[in-house]
């Protein structure tokens, strides 16, 4: 039985980015509080939360009080250690539970738990050593990935094996973390699904979106993907299994690899609402924010019908190269909405934010959102396509 948590109650959050953010303000549309936790202050969440606390996720004791102030508790990111959601499971319900965290924050467990599971995932070794590396690329083939187990996003930490010439230095820059080697997939499509399942297993799903990378890192995200119904209905199901399989409460993105004969495989499992979900936020009855809010307070979830069909474009600290973007470019155009997530230093690679339009197909939104971008900045708009 759910326990449900209403109105005017405080949803604490373990991590302060946008995602946070973007939580944060579909909590405080529905008339909740919002208390986030990391170890930064003014931050993307904190700006719109009710309370920031900033303290390390080893400040067991801050943890504590931050866990007996708020009525349930979820995070935005799901590097936090898991003796930190311990903590705080020691007062309240986490969502999603400690154990799926601790699963989903290291490629080997998590490699491991879809592979017993049944789920599609290419082939994989845990490697521990320069020797078993070596087994390891004969055993899988060239090309292949090599990942660190833990930490890592947007490509970080990996490096491509394309002969045995380059298995030294990819070992070496492991700089002696845990791996793991993938076969590499010949993939023609990149598409995930962001589901929510709640308290009571029910399950919601927004379909297939497809997702363009640029540099290892989202660039261009539409929805309804472009693929075929078996396709379509393969991803859902394998979503809703997996969500099923880890008594999974929240929102759930699930990404895979697509390859031509429509073979699916789960390349990862994102615990929280993903960045190719954001288009909810403007296309959808419900966005995946909301859903995670309602699934965390044990509130029936909401309708993921689309309005129209949309697309999300990132904007990257790169817009910025030549001094602040043309905000007005964007805003000219009426069916393309800019999200910004309140950060003052624009890094090259670092998602400041993202705009997203609605058209009248998936190809017509993804079009007008990056012809929004490049009106931002035409200067360096052309080396993210
Ligand atoms: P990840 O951080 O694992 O999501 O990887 C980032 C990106 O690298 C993916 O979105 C793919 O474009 C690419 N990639 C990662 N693993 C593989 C693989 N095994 N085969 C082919 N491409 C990969």
């Amino acid at each position: 039985m759910s326990k449900t948590i209403l109105p005017n109650s405080t949803i604490g959050v373990f991590g302060s980015g946008q995602l946070g953010r973007m939580f944060a303000i579909e909590a405080r549309k529905m008339g909740y509080r919002v208390h986030t936790f990391s170890p930064e202050s003014d931050t993307p969440t904190g700006q719109v939360a009710d309370i920031e606390t900033c303290a390390g996720y080893d400040d067991l004791l801050e943890v504590r009080t931050f866990a007996q102030s708020v009525d349930v508790v979820t995070f935005e990111f799901e590097n936090v250690p898991a003796a930190t959601v311990e903590a705080a499971a020691e007062f309240v319900d986490v969502f999603p539970k400690g154990e799926i965290l601790h699963t989903t924050q290291n490629r080997l467990r998590e490699k491991t738990f879809l592979s017993s599971n049944g789920f599609p995932v290419t082939p994989f070794r845990h490697i521990t050593s320069l020797e078993g590396l070596r087994t390891a690329v004969a055993e899988l083939g060239t090309p292949c990935v090599l990942k660190t187990a833990g930490f890592g996003y947007d490509g970080k930490g990996q490096s491509k094996i394309t002969s045995s010439d380059d298995i030294d230095a990819a070992f070496t820059a492991l700089k002696g973390a845990e791996a793991v080697l993938e076969a590499f997939v010949a993939f023609e499509k990149e598409v995930s699904v962001v589901c929510a399942r709640d308290q009571n297993g029910n399950f919601a799903h927004y379909g297939v979106i497809e997702n363009h990378h640029s540099n290892h890192i989202l660039d261009v995200s539409f929805a309804p993907a472009l693929v075929s119904e078996a396709v379509y209905a393969d991803a859902v199901e394998i979503a809703r299994n997996i969500s099923d399989t880890m008594g999974y409460v929240g929102t759930l993105c699930v990404e895979f690899f697509l390859s031509s004969d429509g073979k699916l495989v789960v390349n990862e499992l994102a615990p929280r609402p993903h960045n190719s979900g954001h288009l909810t936020f403007d296309a959808c009855v419900t966005s995946q924010f909301e859903q995670q809010l309602r699934a965390v307070c044990g509130l029936p979830l909401g309708s993921t019908e689309f309005y129209r069909p949309a697309a999300m474009a990132n904007l990257l600290g790169d817009v910025w190269a030549n001094g602040e973007p043309n905000w007005t470019a964007a805003a000219t155009m009426p069916n393309v909405k800019l999200h910004l997530y309140g950060k003052v230093e624009p890094r090259a690679g670092r998602k400041m934010g993202h705009l997203t339009a609605v058209a009248d197909s998936a190809a017509d939104a993804a079009r007008l959102v990056r012809e929004a971008r490049a009106a931002l900045q035409p200067a360096t708009e052309s080396h993210t396509r």
